[in-house]
């Protein structure tokens, strides 16, 4: 009985349909109920016309108003940011650029928006005006693209995943080794910074602390995802991830998402043919699911071109970068390769790059990177075996004893998306390795117990979801592909 009526009262009360749906509705003459934040208003004495947006797509709908209908009071409230409530019937625009549009038979204001006030009114607003509006800037086409795609990018991770069977692994977020990010850790800590428990020898006693010992936010999965892939097979993490490193660009986040695979019985190739799949399956999936906010977002990158000298513009559109990327092998080079690349380069050898490449050996910037992929490949660059003193302690020695089996994935505009390897599987090198870098084997006892028992070989690789972001987005900074960016100074929000 009761859910009889459930039923006849929830047939009266009218439904609210999403803007995305009513765009693509071939049915017109329907009764439609509205509901959803106002862009712009414009018109006259005799009509309005107010462009609606509910964030359920980037487009919005045409609502058109008749004074002789909506009271010149209500109408008055009907400002940019407001929200409203409308009942029309959907009927065929007669005007360009929309093919539907809503006649209000009537139209409540559920909230008003000051317009003296309301700090995102219909103009052009710079990226760093609304980075110190963030909590507002979803509302904008920019940014409400971006939170949906975020979305569907991520959807499209755990599809990737779960389609060729590899395990979701949680791995914690707080950690008690510093193995991998000494120097770049952000602690953790319930002690009182202003009087801390000392030890006897004046150093800060963390015995005291909540965890009994030094503590520190996560800079990196891949240790604990270790050993969840020597024990299923396959799995990845996708988490938030910390790095207090002091680097104010326009590529790195103090706090931001990361994707990390882990594979038994893969070797470094068996990783890259991975890798590579990945980064294409995610950009064929923006183009298949994300078209509308990828034409607005292509348009906005157009446009912000225009103002640039010919010879800086992109040579291809946004979606024709992604259709590129999707469709062509990416081209795998060794480091040294690279490097003799870069050494006979121009730019190099009329000492245009900040950094000059010499000798073999050094890390390289991410001028260099963005030459051999825009200047030089033209495509995506997977660089293999580095030499091993620019490497973390776990990347697996290679014959010749100087690089390790380690393979950066360098995209355009970006540098390094993902960053990976083989593991060192075998037991002494690997000890051999910790001791000649110095990394504590006492604390990671744990993860030797993977070499001592039942060693495979194996591989994984880092993806930053922010960087992924940046590209699929066509957006130059990174503060801009997160809806709250934690960086050098600003923790808003
Ligand atoms: P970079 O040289 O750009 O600092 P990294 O070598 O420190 O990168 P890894 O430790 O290999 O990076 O991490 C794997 C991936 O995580 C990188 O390829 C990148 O996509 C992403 N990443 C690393 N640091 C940051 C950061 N601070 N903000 C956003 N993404 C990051
Ligand atoms: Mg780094």
């Amino acid at each position: 009985m009761r859910f009889f009526l459930n039923t006849i009262a929830g047939a009266m009360k009218t439904r609210r349909t999403k803007i995305s749906e009513l765009l693509k509705s071939e049915q017109t003459g329907i009764d439609v109920h509205v509901k959803g934040w106002v862009r712009t208003k414009r018109g006259n004495k005799h009509v309005s016309f107010i462009a609606l947006n509910d964030g359920s797509s980037i487009n919005s709908i045409q609502i058109v108003a008749d004074p002789a209908i909506i009271s010149e009071e209500t109408l008055k409230k009907v400002t940019t940011g407001a929200s409203i409530a409308v009942d029309g019937q959907l009927v065929e625009s007669q005007g360009a650029g929309q093919s539907v549009e809503v006649h209000a038979k009537s139209l409540e204001v559920l909230g008003v928006a000051d317009p003296e006030k309301y700090p995102l009114q219909p103009k052009k607003h710079s990226f760093e005006f609304l980075r110190d509006i963030a909590h507002l800037r979803p509302r904008t086409n920019t940014f409400g693209a971006v939170l949906r795609m975020r979305h569907a990018m991520s959807f499209a991770v755990h599809k990737f995943f779960n389609d060729k069977g590899f395990n979701y692994m949680h791995t914690p977020i707080i950690t008690g080794s510093d193995a991998e990010g000494a120097g770049e850790m952000f602690r953790v800590t319930t002690l009182d910074a202003n009087t801390p428990p000392l030890g006897e020898d004046g150093k800060v006693d963390f015995t005291e602390d909540f965890f009994g010992k030094e503590t520190n936010l996560t800079v990196s999965g891949q240790l604990e995802g270790e050993l969840g892939a020597t024990a299923v097979g396959e799995i990845y993490t996708f988490g938030p991830t910390f790095r207090a490193e002091n680097s104010n660009t326009t590529r790195h986040l103090a706090e931001f998402w990361m994707i990390e695979p882990e594979m038994a019985f893969y070797d470094l190739e068996d990783n890259m043919d991975l890798a590579e799949e990945f980064l294409k399956y995610l950009t064929q999936y923006a183009l298949d699911h994300c078209a509308d906010d990828l034409a607005f977002l292509e348009n906005r990158l157009l446009d912000e071109e225009k103002n640039k000298p010919a010879n800086e513009r992109s040579e291809m559109t946004l979606t024709e970068k992604l259709r590129f990327v999707a469709e062509n092998n990416f081209e795998r080079v060794t480091y040294t390769e690279a490097i003799d690349i870069l050494r006979n380069s121009n730019p190099n050898k009329k000492k245009k790059f900040q950094y000059l490449v010499e000798g073999w050996g050094t890390d390289l910037q991410s001028e260099h990177e963005r030459y051999l992929v825009e200047k030089h490949f033209k495509k995506p660059v997977i660089l293999t075996n580095y030499p091993k003193d620019i490497k973390s302690f776990y990347m697996r020695m290679d014959d010749d004893g100087k690089t390790v089996a380690a393979m950066d994935i360098l995209f355009p505009g970006i540098g390094e998306i993902v960053g990976g390897s083989q593991r060192e599987e075998r037991l002494e090198v690997l000890v051999n390795r910790m001791d000649e870098m110095g990394v504590p084997k006492e604390d990671l006892e744990w993860y030797l117990d993977t070499r001592r028992y039942g060693t495979v070989p194996h591989s994984g690789f880092g993806l930053g979801f922010e960087r992924l972001m940046i590209f699929v987005t066509g957006l130059g900074n990174i503060r801009d592909v997160i809806p709250f960016p934690r960086t050098p100074g600003n923790a808003e929000f």
